[in-house]
């Protein structure tokens, strides 16, 4: 067991309230091993009261910091590190000069392998402990980032791309073995031995990934539907609804089903632990859908607003009542940092609320990131936050990084007034250190 003293930062349980943060000025956390062998949260409150309760537990005094819980990411694009923040007049000329040539590259091992191992790296230094990542269509691109994240026993969500059409060949799946009917078929073959290979290999698991509905054939989504029945606690991603080009596009190839979104329920791709990144131009069917079936958004605002996509509808979204979180989406997305994608929420939300008078609360804004990102992966009580039975994945941050944030930090009268303030300025600077469970050997 072991003790940490400094101020806290964490959540209600969802059902006394979405998005109701707790905080603690002097507060103590206690982590130890659970039954299973896991290093959890075992207490959370405030210094004074618990201190005698764990006499004997080493307490690391860190005067001045903020623990609070680690980042959730739920889209981002492993193999687009790269490919952030490259010049292009648009979706087309962005994928053929810069992020198909670079996903190319991950057929090789090696190649994989040290990308990982930034990946990873550049993830925990911007307090991001637990993600949902796209890897590429080559199977070594998905052991590669399986590998480092075990390595660190970090928590990983990830999956072989699923791509047979509409790319240049070299993203596409492989046909490599003999006997291999199609790129369709050895896809689903090498997802399923992926699957077996690595979900719920310690905190590892696993994504059916199709890349999005029109880089599928009818028979690459017949069989990730067929795939995700199978192995129902495996995760889903994909994209849907984030531009209007690509919408009439998908509505053009899959003719018969009423939606973009539609497409996906009529392959048997909405479920939970079923994530679309954007889901911007969605309609109150669509919305319902969500709902019904318990598949969730994850948004992407930096993405969004670089590429111009348009802006996720927070009223809509809470009106239909479905699960959402937040996403960096690089390489569309312009940031590894939560602080930037949480401001950039901000400004989404801004569009859409500031007509009723409304913005995105600062708790609202970090619960996105943390605790609501885990509930909409369906890992509610298991990471994002730091309530007794939680992972103990953290992040240890320091409001005084910057001058100017030591001088606006001070200020703060109110817990909004704090945490606005770090989002609004904060970046990997801030986060002083990332702390993953280890499990217990
Ligand atoms: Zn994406």
């Amino acid at each position: 067991m072991k003790a940490y003293r400094a101020a806290l930062l964490w959540f209600a349980p969802h059902h006394e309230g979405p998005a109701l943060a707790r905080f603690e000025q002097d507060g103590l956390l206690v982590i130890g091993p659970d039954a299973a062998g896991r290093l959890v949260v075992l207490a959370i409150g405030d210094f004074r009261t618990m201190q005698g309760t764990y006499p004997d537990v080493p307490v690391e005094h860190l005067p001045g910091r903020i623990i609070a819980p680690g980042f959730v990411d739920m889209h981002v694009h492993f193999p687009q590190t790269n490919v952030i923040g490259s010049p292009a007049a648009g979706l087309l000329p962005w994928l053929e000069n810069y992020t198909f040539p670079e996903e190319k590259r991950f057929e090789a091992p090696e190649y994989s392998a040290q990308a990982a191992h930034f990946f990873v790296a550049e993830l925990l230094r911007n307090g991001v402990t637990t993600a949902l990542a796209f890897a590429t269509s080559h199977p070594e691109s998905v052991n590669a980032l399986f590998d480092e994240a075990q390595a660190q026993q970090m928590r990983l969500i990830t999956g072989l791309c699923l791509m047979d059409r509409n790319a240049p060949d070299t993203v596409l799946n492989r046909c490599a073995d003999e006997g291999c009917a199609s790129r369709a078929e050895q896809s689903l073959v090498d997802s399923e031995a992926l699957i077996q290979r690595w979900h719920g290999k310690g905190r590892l698991g696993y994504a059916i990934t199709p890349r999005f509905a029109p880089s599928c054939t009818d028979v690459q989504l017949q069989g990730a539907g067929e795939l995700a029945a199978r192995y129902p606690d495996v995760w889903i991603q994909s994209h849907v609804a984030e531009n209007k080009d690509e919408i009439a596009w998908a509505r053009q190839l899959f003719p018969q089903s009423r939606s973009y979104l539609a497409t996906y329920e009529d392959f048997g791709l909405l479920r939970e632990r079923a994530i679309y990144a954007h889901c911007i131009h969605l309609d109150a069917a669509d919305r319902s859908l969500m709902r019904e079936t318990g598949a969730a958004a994850a948004v992407c605002p930096t993405s969004n607003l670089f590429l111009g996509s348009g802006f996720f509808d927070y009223l809509e979204a809470d009106c239909a009542g479905f699960a959402y979180g937040l996403a960096s989406d690089v390489g569309g997305g312009t940031s590894f940092s939560p602080f930037h994608t949480m401001l950039a929420a901000y400004y989404v939300g801004r569009e859409g609320q500031a007509k009723a008078g409304l913005s995105l609360s600062p708790q609202h804004l970090w619960w996105q990131h943390t605790a609501g990102a885990a509930r909409a992966l369906g890992l509610d009580g298991v990471v994002g936050n730091l309530l007794p039975g939680c992972e103990a994945d953290f992040v240890v941050l320091n409001p005084k990084a910057t001058p100017l944030l030591e001088r606006k930090t001070s200020l703060a009268s109110s817990l909004n007034e704090l945490l606005f303030s770090m989002i609004v300025l904060g970046d990997d600077r801030l986060v002083e250190r990332a702390v993953i469970s280890q499990a217990i050997s």
